[in-house]
């Protein structure tokens, strides 16, 4: 199957505005605290970079590679491919999210940090894509929503492919 990009979406510029104005909120929010960002790999790296640069609390980061299996249960099976390399106990855990679909993977995530003794632990996405959604997890930050589209670009991909794209477009599949 071929794939090219479609209608764009968020352009570089709007997504990077999005990213500062989110930043600004936890900025006020974690106002003389830390804060552990925990990327999720490989998606969410182009939208951390942008959101981390506009952070002015003590940060660290981190990253994670979750893989998830719909299968007949609500929530899904997730498998941990890469684990966070530090300590997240007593720390404010960030989860930073390309994109959050079915919420399976965050909800799974969610538990994992907490049981990992995180003293808070919220989500910041780039995009929400509500109506998918199975498992209850809604972000408290989040960029954009859309509808149920397939998208591709600034760090999401096709078969591995697109992430590099500037901006995020609809892929159309002939
Ligand atoms: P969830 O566990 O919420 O169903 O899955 C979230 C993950 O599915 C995202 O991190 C992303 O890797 C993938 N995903 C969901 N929707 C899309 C999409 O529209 N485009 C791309 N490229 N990946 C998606």
């Amino acid at each position: 199957m071929d794939v090219t990009v479609g209608k764009i979406l968020f352009t570089e510029e709007q997504i990077r505005e999005r990213a500062k104005a989110l930043a600004k909120k936890i900025n006020e929010d974690y106002k003389g605290e830390s804060v552990y960002l925990v990327g999720t790999l490989r998606g969410a790296l182009v939208w951390m970079a942008d959101l981390m640069k506009e952070l002015e609390l003590n940060t660290e980061i981190d990253f994670i590679v979750a893989s998830s299996y719909q299968g007949t249960d609500t929530t899904g099976v997730v498998t941990i491919k890469k684990d966070i390399e530090g300590d997240v106990s007593g720390k404010n855990v960030i989860i930073v999210e390309d994109i959050v679909d079915t919420g399976t993977t965050l909800f799974k995530l969610l538990d994992y940090f907490k049981g990992r003794g995180a003293k808070s632990v919220e989500i910041c996405s780039m995009l929400n894509k509500p109506s998918r959604r199975r498992a209850p997890v809604s972000p408290k930050y989040n960029g954009f929503e859309i509808d149920d589209l397939f998208v591709i670009g600034y760090g999401l991909d096709y078969n591995q492919k697109f992430r590099n794209l500037p901006y995020v477009g609809v892929a159309e599949l002939r």
